[in-house]
């Protein structure tokens, strides 16, 4: 069962996404993919911190949200906010459609808005995106912004604060895109697992984006997961054209290397598709049985591929809501 947990929309104005598209990911591609479900994401990209800025940022996060549950009519798409109805939706076999936003800065110093966004109905929170925001600093920083290498040493108060919250409504917490200290004390500080829902493995390329074997031993140590996905520029280094010659085999690699390192509970699979991702034989929803080829051919089997691609997903997802008490 394929469940793929990092899918970006075009916005404003996104496209009709249950004819064809144009997009990575529409519901004709899920369908030629086998796609059982896709988590869309709120993204919003950072920005400066003063009031009017953050303003615009909680409320393109909420819109977002929003149109993405609206989108899942129920008919040609089932909107879930947690495991039993995705696995309802299963059952039916209609696709599934979930939701999460990418950056921290959308809440501002808002920590109201972690319960609303749980209540519009997203499962996760990616802590930053690229740049420090005011919750932990970024593994990019941008200069642009007046960023320098760190500005909290890793995660602020009022990250620690956030992770509580989200602790306690059940939002599970994304390291993705998170400084290596601001993710390894994520990890400490949380009550249940974190997940770094997209990137790599630094050990095989060392991209700021990427995490290293240290940090894959605190993600195993906390019963986390980390996901490997489709950016090019995070699975191999750039040829002399400037772009990163990757393949749905450098996907596999990086997943060996993760399975090797830290086993195949702690480890999963998502696409970036919309947002960056696409490599090589992995362009688009309709190609993910090629991903499952490409690690068949490595000697992984049926129950090795439904924990990674949504196995070990749904468990964490299961431990932060038990976590929460929901
Ligand atoms: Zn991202």
């Amino acid at each position: 069962m394929i469940l793929d947990t990092h899918v970006d929309i075009r916005w404003p104005e996104p496209p009709d996404w249950t004819c064809e598209s144009g997009m990575c990911v529409d519901l004709p591609r899920m369908r030629a993919g086998g796609v059982a479900g896709t988590v869309f994401i709120a993204f919003v990209p950072q920005g400066k911190r003063d009031f009017a800025s953050l303003r615009a940022a909680e409320e393109r996060s909420v819109a977002m949200l929003e149109h993405i549950r609206a989108r899942a009519d129920g008919m040609a798409a089932h909107f879930c906010a947690t495991p039993a109805e995705f696995e309802a939706a299963m059952r039916s076999g209609i696709p599934a459609v979930l939701s999460a936003v990418e950056n921290g800065h959308a809440m501002g110093v808002d920590l109201g808005l972690i319960a609303r966004w749980r209540k519009l109905g997203a499962i996760y929170l990616t802590v930053t995106h690229d740049g420090h925001n005011a919750l932990a600093d970024a593994a990019k920083p941008k200069p642009h912004l007046g960023d320098g290498p760190s500005e909290h040493g890793g995660l602020s108060a009022l990250g620690r604060a956030a992770i509580r919250e989200m602790n306690r409504v059940g939002l599970m917490v994304d390291c993705s895109h998170v400084s290596k200290a601001g993710m390894m004390q994520a990890a400490e500080l949380s009550r249940v697992p974190v997940v770094v829902t997209h990137t790599a493995c630094a050990a095989l390329h060392p991209h700021p984006r990427n995490v290293d074997d240290e940090q894959l031993d605190m993600i195993r140590e906390v019963g986390g997961i980390a996901q490997v996905t489709a950016v090019a520029s995070f699975l191999r280094p750039a040829g002399p054209d400037g772009t990163s010659p990757s393949t749905v085999e450098d996907v596999a690699e990086h997943v060996e290397h993760a399975v090797r390192r830290i086993g195949i509970e702690h480890v999963g699979i998502s696409s970036d598709f919309d947002g960056g991702g696409g490599v090589s034989g992995w362009m688009h929803a309709g190609e993910m049985q090629n991903v499952s080829a490409a690690l068949r051919a490595r000697g992984y089997g049926e129950r090795e591929l439904a924990l990674l691609w949504s196995g070990n997903f749904l468990r964490v997802w299961r431990q932060v809501l038990r976590g929460a008490g929901a």
